[in-house]
């Protein structure tokens, strides 16, 4: 039987004992280890729920275990469970204490380092997904296991937006609680920015509500601490925000141009209006050749944007060799980010995911890093190597580097207001290698090989990096994610779960053992 692991930690360990002020339970909570699990206390587990338990033996196990990630092929729970309420989760949280059983909870499945999967229980939020807004208020209250497309289009429906961010299937939960980057955040923030309160159960079982009043420690932790690390969260209320007139952009270079076009982002981006967001790609697409782009979206008219593009493209002097711009209606804006402009809601879900689901999984490993000001002449052109050095040794996989501006409503927010330390960044970059079921292991190597060069020769270590973007492979994740808030993190894990019940290799640790 998988055994629970006590992790350590970096700090110095500022125990309290857990104070849940708002609890609704029912659920008797106990720790006492009642033995292994059995057959038929699987089975009274499954029966106890509302929800359902899929066991290895179920015909839907198969597809129900995999991520979004295809490369995680080695995954096997021994069970899921689909949570239909906070009580299903508080009883499998009660199981699998008493059992001894390893736990991770589920939203979308889009962990970057598999981390919704676990050798014992996966807590599956994907059944609690209703939306709803409050249009007096301007909030909306969505289940945690609710997709991005069906919030866009639920919320865009009334006329206001939540900031998210671009996949269609990523789950909110995964998304909100380790921050949240889209192409509202300038203008508006991050997801996580925008979390008023939660439900949350916690290691001991207890249904917490976390708010500004009540658990407001809990709240700060949920506020860009990361998924998988307090307690399983059931459900959010978000503030949403009024619906901007919206123009989509998209300029393409020929690759000579590219570290011109690079440099004059990182120049143009620093001093753009919150309206403004942006990205930056130097993509290679294998036998395709080069991509060097800048895509966005303008809270504004068509005009208004045509003024705010142009100092950009005079510092570029280069004529782009594609160019499009043209306003669009929130839902259909979201679609063309999504990667499924043209499709129903229903079709934008993964096939696994939804019967009239239309998308695949993909197979990529990712690094990210984050640029702190425009960028100068030495670092675009070690920034153009290593797109060219991708291209060169990996000729056959897709990827390259994408910029993603930060600035803003982003940056406006303290650094220790909430859990997201990444507050004064110019841009977050994100390495990324792609790759298909006809691609040859040797490449895929490559490629590999590509991201742990570029993390030991051409990303700051110092700079941090996105938790969202989790990666198994970097070894200072601790002060890369968290920075100055890491202390404050293990203190509030500490207090809500001394025994690391929620545990995964990344997780913040409870106790002051070293890491
Ligand atoms: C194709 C793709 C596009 C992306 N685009 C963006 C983007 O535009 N902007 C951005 O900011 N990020 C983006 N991401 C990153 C994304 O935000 C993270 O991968 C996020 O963690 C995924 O959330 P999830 O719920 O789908 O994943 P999951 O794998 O289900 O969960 C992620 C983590 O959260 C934990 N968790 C899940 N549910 C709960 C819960 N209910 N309570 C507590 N913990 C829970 C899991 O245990 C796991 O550790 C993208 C990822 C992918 C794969």
């Amino acid at each position: 039987m998988p055994e629970r692991q006590s992790r350590g930690a970096v700090y110095l360990e500022d125990r309290h004992s857990p104070t849940t002020t708002t609890t609704s339970s029912t659920t008797p909570t106990t720790t006492t280890t009642s033995g292994p699990a059995t057959a038929a206390s699987w089975s009274q587990l499954g029966a106890s729920l509302a929800g359902s338990l899929v066991l290895a033996s179920n015909p839907r196990y198969a597809i129900d275990r995999q991520l979004y990630n295809s490369k995680f092929v080695n995954l096997h729970p021994r069970a899921i469970a689909y949570c239909a309420t906070s009580d299903d989760v508080a009883r499998c949280i009660d199981f699998a204490t008493s059992h001894d059983i390893a736990i991770a909870g589920r939203s979308g499945g889009h962990s970057y380092g598999g981390y919704s999967n676990s050798d014992g229980l996966v807590i599956d939020v994907s059944r609690m997904a209703s939306i709803s807004v409050d249009t007096a208020a301007n909030t909306a209250r969505v289940g945690a296991g609710a997709r991005l497309i069906d919030v866009y289009n639920v919320i865009g429906n009334t006329n206001r937006l939540l900031p998210g961010g671009s996949c269609p299937s990523v789950g909110i939960a995964g998304l909100a609680l380790g921050g949240g980057i889209g192409v509202f955040g300038r203008k508006f923030g991050l997801t996580t920015d925008s979390i008023r309160s939660l439900n949350i159960v916690t290691a001991d079982g207890q249904i917490v509500t976390a708010d500004a009043s009540a658990n407001s420690d809990l709240l700060w932790a949920s506020q860009g601490g990361g998924g998988g690390n307090f307690g399983i969260v059931t459900s959010f209320e978000f503030n949403v925000h009024p619906m901007p007139e919206m123009t989509l952009f998209t300029l393409q270079y020929p690759w000579a141009a590219a570290s011109t076009m690079l440099s004059a982002w990182g120049l143009w981006i620093n001093g753009a209006p919150d309206e403004l967001w942006s990205n930056c790609q130097l993509l290679s697409q294998g036998t395709y050749g080069y991509l060097p782009q800048i895509a966005g979206v303008y809270c504004g008219s068509p005009s208004e944007l045509a003024s705010v593009l142009a100092p950009l493209q005079s510092m570029i002097g280069t004529a782009p060799t594609y160019s499009f711009s043209g306003s669009n209606s929130y839902l259909s804006a979201m679609e063309i980010e999504a990667g499924c402009s043209g499709l129903s809601i229903a079709a934008c879900h993964l096939t696994t995911q939804n019967p009239a689901g239309r998308l695949g999984r993909e197979a990529y490993s990712a690094k990210s890093s984050y640029v702190n000001a425009p960028m100068n002449d030495a670092s675009v052109a070690t920034l153009i190597d290593a797109v060219e050095n991708l291209h060169a040794h990996a000729p056959t996989v897709g990827g390259g580097l994408a910029f993603d501006s930060y600035g803003g409503a982003i940056n406006r927010v303290a650094s220790d207001a909430t859990a997201f330390v990444h507050r004064d960044k110019l841009a977050c970059i994100q390495a990324t290698y792609s790759w298909s079921s006809y691609t040859s292991p040797s490449v895929i190597a490559a490629g590999a090989q590509w991201l742990t060069w570029l993390g030991a020769n051409v990303f700051d270590p110092t700079s941090g990096a996105y938790q969202n973007y989790i990666d198994p492979t970097l070894t200072n994740w601790p002060n890369a994610y968290y920075g100055s808030n890491l202390p404050r993190l293990v203190s509030i894990k500490s207090k809500y779960d001394p025994e690391n019940l929620f545990t995964f290799a990344q997780s913040i640790p409870a106790h002051a053992r070293g890491v």
